[in-house]
């Protein structure tokens, strides 16, 4: 069986690829395994040689990429180097430049008396097969931010794309086959949801989920059946508050991009507008001055926005519009919608009983909602079930982290959205139901291994006091030992500890 891949601005079919077979997953899942032991046991400096040549064919095949990118998902052709190609190089730069000093094996002294002769460390050990499932907006960053460390922690990955996006799935997979992975260490499957469903039901060792919260949530109860570890990215309702301070030109270039680039179909774009009373008027006459400038696509590769790839998604923007209208929302500019093609739109007098303050809508909507008080704005950016990103726009930088400390999200940028998604030092999730876990930087190569804890005993031919047999001599023993480690008094813990020092030299 094929699955078709088409272009949702032109709505031509631009290629196709063989789909997976549900019975085939836990082949390959179990082929992904025999791979992992070899895979890990290379040393670190020769599969970060690997990765490193990933990263240059990534570089010299770019513009057939980045291509690729906007045909597939429809984004204008600088929005596949700037928010895909040029974050995922810079997450390989970041990881082949750090990986090795973060899973270096940590050294930890015992300091408690009675054990300061063991020595004992802590190393970092691959899961084994990690499992990927990937949304279609960002078709090679978000895949790539978690593939990249998994394969340089010595996991061997497998890989389900959207069946949205395969034809970038594919060329992910061309990059690894060129840079001379061993066999099985990179695999891809392809498919709808019956794919990811069985990759979930498999023998992997943890899961990436990136995606809708709804299906993350089915994921999430899925592997808690099995204990699997899982780690979730997925939806969010981000806030952006402009305090009257803000540079207003800034603040609305900025909110508009954050808003509406990819068309809003993006996880931390902006989909909440709080702005201060004061400048409420002039953030919105710039506001459309600024939006009237921007085109759709209309047949060669510069336009600002493009159609909405999911037709589904096309009825949520509609809904979540026509509930705001019902419950007394304006239309300030735009709202015009044509089969796939929606025409960015500002809504004002929103409240949030209306799902456009909500629920996420994931489109070219901007809804702008005024406030009178710093508190009403943070009560209301934190009035939602989602807490993935959010953006303070002030000149006032000493009050924007003041105000970014008590919003109730992942990230929060000061006077800019998005972008930190581009450095791999930045730790990217959410919290409620934005997601669990965390990805790129160093906490996103941490969430590859686990902690696995080692220690021996330097005094081999020593018994040890708190060993069998208890009985009134041995029980004086620990009570003297609890005053010899806690007490406050010092003469009692010198007391004490004549006690019980020569326990500690005891031999069996
Ligand atoms: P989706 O949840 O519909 O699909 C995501 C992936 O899950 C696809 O590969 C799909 O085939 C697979 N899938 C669907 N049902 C499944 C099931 N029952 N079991 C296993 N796998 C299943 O999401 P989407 O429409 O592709 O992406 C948009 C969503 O992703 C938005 O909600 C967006 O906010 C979120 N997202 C989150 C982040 C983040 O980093 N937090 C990044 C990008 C997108």
């Amino acid at each position: 069986m094929k699955l078709e891949s088409f272009n949702p601005n032109t709505h031509q079919k631009i290629g196709e690829v063989e789909k997976t077979e549900p019975s085939q997953v836990e082949e390959i899942v179990q082929k992904a395994k025999q791979a992992q032991s070899v895979w890990s046991n290379l040393k670190i400096d020769e599969r970060i040689k690997i990765l490193k040549k990933a990263k240059s064919i990534l570089y010299q095949n770019r513009d057939d990429i980045a291509k690729i990118i906007s045909e597939e998902n429809g984004k204008p052709l600088f929005e596949s180097y700037s928010t895909e190609i040029i974050p995922t190089l810079s997450l390989f730069n970041y990881y082949i430049k750090n990986a090795k000093k973060f899973l270096k094996p940590h050294y930890e002294r015992i300091k408690l008396p009675v054990m300061i002769h063991k020595k004992s460390w802590i190393e970092y050990v691959p899961y084994g097969v990690v499992g990927i499932i990937s949304p279609w907006n960002y078709p090679l960053l978000l895949p790539m931010g978690q593939i990249i460390p998994a394969l340089i922690a010595g996991n061997t990955v497998v890989f389900k794309p959207s069946e949205w996006t395969p034809l970038v799935g594919e060329k992910i997979k061309q990059i690894f086959d060129e840079a001379g992975l061993p066999e099985y260490v990179f695999n891809i499957i392809h498919g709808e949801a019956e794919i990811g469903q069985a990759l979930v039901q498999s023998s992997i060792d943890k899961l990436f989920f990136t995606g809708s919260t709804k299906v993350g949530r089915l994921i999430s109860i899925a592997a808690s059946e099995k204990l699997l570890p899982v780690s979730l990215e997925l939806g969010g309702k981000d806030p952006a508050i402009v305090l009257a301070d803000a540079d207003l030109d800034r603040a609305v270039y900025g909110i508009l991009w954050g808003s509406l680039m990819n068309a809003g179909q993006t996880c931390v774009s902006i989909e909440r507008v709080y702005v201060d009373g004061k400048i409420y008027d002039a953030f919105l006459s710039k506001l459309v001055d600024e939006i009237r400038k921007l085109n759709n696509y209309s047949g060669n590769e510069y336009y600002d926005y493009s159609n909405i790839k999911l037709p589904k998604q096309v009825d949520i923007i509609k809904e979540h519009i026509d509930d705001a209208l019902s419950k007394g929302a304006k239309i300030f500019y735009g709202g015009k919608i044509e089969n796939n093609f929606v025409q960015p739109v500002i809504l004002v007098d929103v409240n949030h009983s209306m799902k456009v303050m909500k629920e996420e809508t994931f489109g070219p909507v901007i809804p702008v909602m005024k406030f009178n008080t710093l508190d009403e704005a943070i009560e209301l950016a934190n009035d939602s079930d989602y807490g993935l990103s959010a953006s303070v726009w002030t000149k006032n930088i000493e009050l924007g982290k003041s105000i970014a400390k008590r919003i109730l999200a992942g990230s929060v940028l000061i006077n800019d959205c998005i972008s930190h998604f581009g450095a791999g030092e930045a730790v990217i999730g959410g919290i409620k139901m934005s997601g669990t876990g965390r990805v790129h930087s160093r906490s996103g190569l941490m969430e590859m291994v686990y902690e696995k804890y080692y220690n021996y005993d330097t005094l081999t031919w020593q018994k040890k006091m708190w060993w069998f047999k208890y009985d009134k001599k041995s029980t004086e023993k620990i009570k003297s030992a609890t005053d010899f480690l806690f007490s406050e008094n010092l003469l009692k813990r010198l007391t004490s500890g004549l006690k019980v020092l020569p326990e500690l030299f005891k031999k069996h």
